[in-house]
Order: C-alpha cells, then sequence, then structure tokens
C-alpha cells in the first residue's frame, strides 16, 4: 500500500493564445487566458494511479494556484484520485521555481507520511523542468526525471524505467522517491462517468463563499458543513496553514525576474515554387543553401 502525492498544474491553454497575457513585471497574466492541466502532469496522475490499482494505497493531488486552478483538481477527481488540495493566497503569487518548489515542499511536509512524489517533466507555461527536481532536492529525497515506467515497487525502493536519448536506463531507488514523468509514459484513463456524477460539486471554501454572495438564499457555514458532509470539500492551504516563511515565497522569494517578452507572430511569407525536374531541384538546394538552411 502506497502514499502518492501527484504535483499538477494548471497551465494556459498555449494553442489558444490572444491579447496580452504578459504583465509589465514579466508575469503571466493568467486570468486572461483559458487554463487547461498540464498534459504530463496528467500522465504523471495515470502513473500513480496505476501503482494504486497494482499496490492499493491512496493518491492525492496537490496544486498550487489561483482559486479558480480548482478545476484541475476536479478531473483528478474524475480520474480517480482520492484526495486533492489547493495551494492558494495572494502571497504565492509571481513565483518562480524556487519559491514555487518551496511551498509545493511544505504543502506535501503537510500531507504526512508518502511513499512517492509524482510530477510532469515541465509545464508548458513556464518550460522549466526544475519545480520537480528542486522539490525532491527541499524534502531530501531521491529523484528519478524523465520516469516513463514503474517496474516494480518492492523492499522500500522502486525500480523506474526512465527515457534517455536513443534507449532508456532502469534505476532503483529507495522510497520515498520523486519522479517526473514523460508524456510518452502511457495513455490516461478517460475520466469516469460515475466520478464526474459523485465529485462535479466538489467546492474549495472559496468556491462556496463566492456561491453565497450570489445567491443571498445560501448561508455560508451550512453551506460549508453540507459540502464536508458529502465527502466534496476541498481543502485549500493558505500561508497561515504551512509552515513557510512569507519571504521565500510568491515574488518576494522569487528572484528570477523575466527581462523581456517578445511576442512572435509567424505569419506566411512569400513563397518560391520550383519545378519538379532536375533543374528545378537544383534551384531549390541552391535557395536553401542561399537562406542557410543548410549548407
Ligand atoms: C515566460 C516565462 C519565463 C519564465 N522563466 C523562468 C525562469 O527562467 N526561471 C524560473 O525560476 N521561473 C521562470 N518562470 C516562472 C515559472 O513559470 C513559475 O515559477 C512556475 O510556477 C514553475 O515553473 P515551470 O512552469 O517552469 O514548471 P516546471 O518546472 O516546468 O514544472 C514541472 C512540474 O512541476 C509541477 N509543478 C510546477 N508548478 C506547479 C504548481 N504551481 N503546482 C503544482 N505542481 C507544479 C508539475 O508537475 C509540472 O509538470 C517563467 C515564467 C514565464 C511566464
Amino acid at each position: 500500500m502506497f502514499h502518492s502525492i501527484v504535483l499538477v498544474k494548471q497551465v494556459p491553454d498555449t494553442a489558444n493564445i490572444s491579447g496580452k497575457v504578459m504583465n509589465d513585471d514579466g508575469t503571466v497574466n493568467r486570468a486572461k487566458l483559458p487554463a487547461v492541466f498540464n498534459n504530463e502532469d496528467r500522465v504523471a496522475l495515470e502513473l500513480a494511479l496505476r501503482v494504486r490499482d497494482r499496490y492499493g494505497g491512496k493518491v492525492s493531488a496537490v496544486t498550487m494556484g489561483p482559486p479558480r486552478a480548482s478545476n484541475v483538481l476536479r478531473e483528478c477527481l474524475f480520474m480517480g484520485a482520492d484526495e486533492v488540495y489547493l495551494v492558494s493566497d495572494r502571497k504565492f503569487a509571481g513565483a518562480d521555481t524556487l519559491a514555487t518548489s518551496y511551498v509545493l515542499s511544505k504543502a506535501i511536509a503537510k500531507l504526512g507520511q508518502y511513499d512517492l512524489i509524482f510530477a510532469g517533466r515541465q509545464a508548458i507555461d513556464g518550460d522549466t523542468a526544475q519545480v520537480g527536481p528542486q522539490t525532491a532536492e527541499k524534502l531530501g529525497i531521491p529523484q528519478i526525471t524523465y520516469a516513463e515506467q514503474i517496474v516494480e515497487i518492492a523492499d522500500g525502493t522502486a525500480t523506474v524505467r526512465r527515457h534517455i536519448d536513443g534507449g532508456y536506463e532502469v534505476l532503483k531507488a529507495r522510497l520515498p522517491v520523486l519522479l517526473t514523468v514523460i508524456h510518452e509514459a502511457c495513455d490516461c484513463r478517460p475520466f469516469s462517468a460515475k466520478r464526474v456524477m459523485a465529485y462535479k460539486n466538489a467546492r474549495t471554501l472559496m468556491e462556496l463563499e463566492k456561491m453565497t454572495d450570489d445567491n443571498s438564499l445560501l448561508y455560508s457555514d451550512r453551506l460549508v458543513h453540507e459540502t464536508k458532509q458529502r465527502g466534496l470539500f476541498i481543502e485549500t492551504f493558505t500561508t497561515d496553514d504551512l509552515d513557510v516563511e512569507p519571504v521565500r515565497c510568491g515574488i518576494k522569494g522569487s528572484p528570477t525576474k523575466v527581462h523581456k517578452i517578445e511576442s512572435v507572430v509567424l505569419a506566411g511569407g512569400e513563397h518560391e515554387q520550383f519545378e519538379a525536374t532536375k533543374d528545378g531541384l537544383g534551384k531549390l538546394i541552391d535557395a536553401l543553401a542561399r537562406d542557410h538552411i543548410f549548407g
């Protein structure tokens, strides 16, 4: 029986970006962007669920983000996670990888005993692939990056296959261990219709309070109590709940400053056409060499 914790991130849907989405300080204006579940984190969750299917135990999912990041937590419940936690506070905003991994490591510590931590290899917004490894460092546990298969967990160790260029290697690490998972690792199970029906009303405290603000017939305390009773309350950790130093959180704790953002617009330009003849082929090669595409 193993307790797996999965780090999941809600990321901007980079396939659907329009308008000014960067703040002047170089942070992302997430409120202006459609948001999706980071793909590799979904695969990380699938691997964790497979560990539970094979050995028993439970799977907890954790995300740090703004209140609406609870959407990815509901998706985790729909896929099969047993518990989900939102880490959210204005003081966590604007975090670089150092501050993100610091807060995540404190949230993990708050969850108590664990055997495996799964993260995606990389998030599609910041793209650094640092948060997983930095979190393992802060927790003082081993890490295996680019994981693609759990071969076995036995005798206090995990045997894991990791991807390397042109092949793979198999590593053994003692538990607890943190794995960063690549998207090629496996296909993910679809949402379970039963679980969607069961968890579609799972809500955080902030979401419940907003519901009562919008509807004078609802009473906050009662709604929270009922949601808890039905097992649909998503717990939120703020700075007050975690053993964190405020100066190490959010923008205050983030030495990385994005200096400049350039919006690269790929537009169709002029095109040259070459005849499908020996002479045309020669001209094509000359043009490619001229433009330094090869040669
Ligand atoms: C244009 C741009 C450039 C940036 N450059 C840098 C930079 O050079 N250095 C820097 O430190 N920061 C940088 N940042 C900030 C960075 O996006 C944030 O620090 C972010 O919170 C974590 O980094 P990442 O997105 O690169 O995550 P990665 O390290 O790529 O994420 C790996 C995995 O860690 C887990 N994870 C990451 N974030 C969370 C979270 N909030 N909650 C739960 N799990 C999580 C997920 O499993 C994820 O798949 C940049 C941001 C932008 C917009």
